[in-house]
């Protein structure tokens, strides 16, 4: 067998097309468009690299943009001030706190202080509560992306086994979650996992959020099974994911690549998500 590759940057483009044509109707209903604040604490490269992208991104859908940035040495108190400042601007209807923030400063307590109507990324711990209550709110963006691609390839969710591997806060928790609420039977797993391959190969749909460099392979995967694969890893030979791409192209029914298939998501639904906010306090559902 050899695995359909998914592409990312294709469905990506077309959900950014759509966020598109959403914010143009949305300014015609409510008069403004919907805006994005991004939060920027300090100078580390990769951090304004992906504020940049993510700007950029909302410009294109024509997403107003209140990007503020903060110097290194500015204090938890500093930047709960903006992030108030922000709660507070009915012209700003989503609150992006780029992560991680400086050595001193506490991000969870500080992205707690984000309005959940305006959280994103969907990291507070009322976000999360919604999530896990099935509530309505907004969920964080690389899952979202997960489960958008595992939609746009008509990949049957409801009773299927899904594995996750990985459970932190920003993804295999809420993955899991978002597929529990399409009916699927999610098994999550972790570092302390007994027989991890044999748990992932009952995966219809495998889940890769670890952060280790190609470690699931073949003996993880069920033949025919679709493998998405959140892992970004820097390596000397470039980015590689979580997965044995071409060990596992030959076994999975589908596939994704990295780069270019969780990556372009995430975005994406940062910019769906804007829109949903901006829906919400226009007062639409
Ligand atoms: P974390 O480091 O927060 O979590 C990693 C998880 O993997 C933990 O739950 C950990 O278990 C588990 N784990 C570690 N080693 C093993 C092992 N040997 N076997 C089984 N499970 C293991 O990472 P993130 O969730 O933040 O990110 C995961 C990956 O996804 C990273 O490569 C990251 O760069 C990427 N990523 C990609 C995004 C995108 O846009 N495509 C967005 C966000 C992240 P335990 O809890 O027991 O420690």
């Amino acid at each position: 067998m050899s695995a359909t590759i998914i592409d990312g940057k294709a469905v990506a483009a077309r959900v950014r097309a759509e966020v598109g044509r959403d914010v143009a109707a949305l300014c015609e209903r409510a008069g403004r468009a919907p805006g994005l604040a991004t939060i920027l604490v300090g100078d580390d490269p990769a951090s304004a690299v992906y504020v940049a992208n993510k700007r950029k991104a909302c410009a294109e859908a024509g997403i107003a943009d209140f990007h503020q940035h903060l110097p290194a040495g500015a204090s938890q108190d500093d930047v709960a001030a903006v992030i108030e400042e922000n709660n507070g601007n009915p012209e700003v209807s989503g609150i992006l706190l780029q992560l991680p923030v400086p050595k001193g400063l506490n991000g969870k307590e500080l992205t707690a202080l984000i309005d959940a109507d305006k959280d994103v990324d969907g990291l507070t711990h009322v976000s999360a509560g919604r999530l896990m209550q099935g509530a309505a709110g907004l969920r964080p963006c690389t899952p979202l992306g997960v489960v958008e691609l595992l939609d746009s390839y008509s990949v049957a969710l409801e009773g299927a086994e899904v594995v996750v591997v990985g459970r932190s806060d920003l993804v295999g928790k809420p993955v899991a979650f978002l597929l529990l609420e399409r009916n699927a039977t999610v098994t999550m797993c972790h570092s302390r996992t007994r027989e991890l391959a044999a748990v992932c190969a009952r995966a219809d749909v495998l889940i890769a959020a670890v952060g280790r460099t190609e470690m699931i392979g073949p003996d993880h995967v069920k033949p025919g099974a679709a493998v998405i694969d959140v892992g970004i890893n820097r390596t000397e030979d470039g980015l590689k994911g979580d997965v044995k791409f071409d060990a596992v192209a030959q076994k999975a029914g589908l596939l994704t690549p990295v780069p270019g298939g969780v990556g372009p998501m995430t975005i994406a639904m940062l910019l769906r998500n804007t829109v949903i906010a901006a829906r919400l306090a226009a007062g639409e559902t």
